[in-house]
């Protein structure tokens, strides 16, 4: 269940409302004291115009008080609001609901005993989901996850934003982790619907921030057992919504070639960086764009006439000089990677990090698959940063998993 109406929101204007009369306030006041003390000085006409500006004072104070009342009245409705919306929710069971956005906002640098409140708070109001989660949490053979994981997990998993926390929550149950303690690198895997992690990467060390990874993995988990766009296997295969760039219905992996190869309006695209690159008359400029995109898509330069190939090396550099190699971009690295073979990556970071190897993306539905386990796993664990990169370079691919998310939320 998803409210339209965001008491959240209602109860900001209001404040904003408040603030606003605030400063009128203070401003009428100066008028004030500078009238009481020119009201008696200077030539009549001075008189007539410093009576003048004080009625007009007089109104902007009354104007403050309306939006005081405004300000009061608007906080009243949202509070009303919010109370009829508690009761449905309370006695319907719903979760999500706009009620969450006003109590189970995260509050990035929340003490222990403020994250112990909120937590136990939440789990009062559902221990269903309070049940699963420990459940999840304690099926690790290894048992690595400390008190503190437990904490900071539950933490962001309560605090997420809509509709990803109703996400994240309604599917808990359906898989477990298998392995805490790996040599190196993480997974998911389906045919055992378990979640898999290398201890000292992927929690609270993350180096992409603290468990980004474990949602990540959990995404594809989900992607895999919710079922929305197909009965077996992973939904983002699948899963079809509208592309208003390209103009019709496409499916996140159809997206995500039209971002990375053609799309104008992404200035990050090959087609964007190749005309750059021609317009400015560099080296390359006389190479195809569409030979180079082919080529791009093949992952190798060879078999290119030579001013082709200085183009997709210019294009090649191009990407990886504005790409960069910090782990905000690790979605951008992965995903750019998974559509070209690995040809446009940062192999300085890349091939170390949390990429994958050539082969894996012979099947490019692996390349939508990645890309909604990243964009799920930076909702959850808050990495602004991360997510804001990946809406850059895929415009639209962002957008179709926005819709992909809300189909999950209203299933
Ligand atoms: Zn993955």
């Amino acid at each position: 269940m998803y409210f339209e109406i965001n008491t959240a929101q209602a109860k900001q204007e209001a404040e904003d409302l408040h603030t606003l009369a605030r400063r009128i306030d203070t401003n009428v006041f100066y008028i004030s004291a500078l009238y009481v003390s020119l009201r008696l000085v200077g030539a009549p006409s001075i008189q007539y115009v410093v009576k003048r500006v004080q009625k007009q004072n007089a109104a902007l104070a009354q104007e403050s008080r309306r939006l005081h009342a405004m300000g009061t009245s608007l906080n009243r409705i949202a509070d009303y609001y919010y109370n009829a919306d508690a009761e449905v929710a309370r006695k319907r069971a719903i979760t999500g609901s706009v009620l969450n956005d006003v109590f189970y906002k995260r509050n990035t640098n929340a003490s222990t005993s403020e994250m112990d409140e909120l937590i136990n708070k939440f789990e009062q109001e559902h221990p269903e989901y309070a049940k699963k989660l420990d459940k999840l949490l304690d099926t690790d053979k290894e048992n690595m996850l400390t008190e503190e994981d437990i904490r900071r997990i539950k933490y962001l998993a309560y605090t997420a934003e809509e509709p990803y926390r109703s996400i994240y929550l309604s599917m808990l149950g359906r898989y477990v982790i298998g392995n805490s303690n790996l040599e190196k690198g993480a997974y998911y895997r389906p045919y055992e619907h378990t979640i898999n992690f290398t201890y000292k990467d992927c929690f609270e060390n993350d180096p992409r921030g603290p468990y980004t990874t474990w949602f990540h993995e959990s995404g594809h988990g989900i992607d895999d057992l919710a079922e929305l766009a197909r009965q077996d296997g992973f939904d983002t295969d699948d899963f079809v919504g509208r592309s208003k760039g390209m103009d019709r219905d496409v499916t996140i992996s159809e997206a995500i070639e039209y971002d990375v190869y053609y799309n104008k309006n992404n200035p990050h695209s090959v087609t964007s960086l190749a005309n750059d690159i021609i317009n400015k008359g560099k080296s390359g400029s006389k190479g195809n764009i569409n030979n180079v995109i082919e080529a791009f898509k093949k992952g190798t330069s060879d078999g290119l006439s030579k001013e082709d190939r200085k183009l997709f090396n210019a294009v090649k550099n191009a990407h990886q000089r504005e790409s960069g190699s910090s782990p905000a971009m690790e979605a951008v690295t992965d995903v750019y990677g998974g559509a070209s073979k690995n040809a446009l990556q940062n192999s300085t970071f890349g091939r170390k990090g949390y990429t994958h190897k050539d082969s894996y993306w012979d099947d490019q539905k692996n390349t939508s698959r990645e890309l909604w386990a990243e964009y799920f796993s930076y909702q959850m664990a808050g990495d602004k940063e991360a997510l804001q990169n990946l809406r850059e370079y895929f415009p639209e691919a962002a957008d179709l998993l926005e819709q992909y998310a809300n189909g999950l939320a209203t299933r």
